[in-house]
């Protein structure tokens, strides 16, 4: 646990669009936790009294519980240009999602209570969180799109480009079991699909660990929601200052 910097608030795209006044002003209620996978962030049910903001390649996931099969799906994948926790609720309200730590690394956590007296103080940093939670929004209604639409393949290809896009890796810690987890299907189509990847030369997955091969290949793989979620981030959060 220590203190961030200047330099360490640039790994997040969400705080680096704030001006280095409002970002000074956070600054000091700010802390850099080191989070491994697995580590929970929020947990369904329970009052959320943290906020987090993974910084360059770490990536926090929130997922839901289908009661009937008792199996939680992944529904959004949070990386360096977001924040978990307490974005629309104010904090200290029940969460409805469990986050957790998909990829390790480091987050900066601010206490929800904290964060909400510094909206208060500042216009920009309230107008920050309300076009990041419209993002978020925007997120959840693609994606209920996106698993009604499109082929497990195009899934599969826009969680490993997103996935890479957010860490600026092209290697993963990650079983196909995750994966299956994570798109909400079975076991037996993540293995088909990504056998035929392997065999297209997109990818190589080995003993829990995924290595894209091609990018522009399984870009061209993946659907368009990715690129169109991008675009809204930029649409809603370039211009906060102009408002
Ligand atoms: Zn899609």
């Amino acid at each position: 646990m220590s203190a961030p910097t200047l330099q360490d608030l640039a790994g997040n795209a969400l705080i680096s669009a704030l001006r280095e006044e409002d970002r000074r002003r956070l600054m000091p209620h700010m802390m850099i936790h080191e989070l491994r996978p697995g580590d929970v962030l929020q947990e369904s049910g329970q009052e959320v009294f943290e906020t987090w903001f993974p910084l360059d390649a770490a990536l926090a996931s929130f997922s839901v519980a289908t009661y009937r099969d008792n199996d939680a799906v992944e529904v959004a994948l949070v990386g360096r240009e977001g924040a978990v926790g307490g974005i629309v609720s104010d904090g200290s309200i029940a969460a409805y999602a469990t986050a957790s730590v998909r990829m390790a690394g480091r987050f900066i956590r601010i206490r929800s209570q904290t964060l909400e007296q510094l909206k208060t103080e500042s216009i920009h940093v309230r107008h920050w969180f309300s076009r990041y939670s419209d993002y978020l929004l925007a997120q959840s209604f693609q994606n209920a799109a996106c698993n009604a639409k499109h082929t497990i393949t195009q899934r599969t290809a826009r969680w490993l480009v997103s996935a890479m896009d957010r860490t600026q890796s092209n290697r993963f810690e990650l079983t196909q079991e995750q994966l299956a987890e994570m798109l909400g299907v079975g076991r037996t189509f993540v293995t088909r699909t990504v056998s035929a990847m392997r065999a297209e030369g997109l990818i190589e997955s080995r003993r829990g660990v995924f290595t894209v091969v091609n990018e522009q290949a399984l870009r061209n793989h993946s659907c368009s929601c990715g690129a169109a979620l991008e675009r809204h981030f930029h649409a809603v959060l370039d211009n906060l200052y102009q408002s």
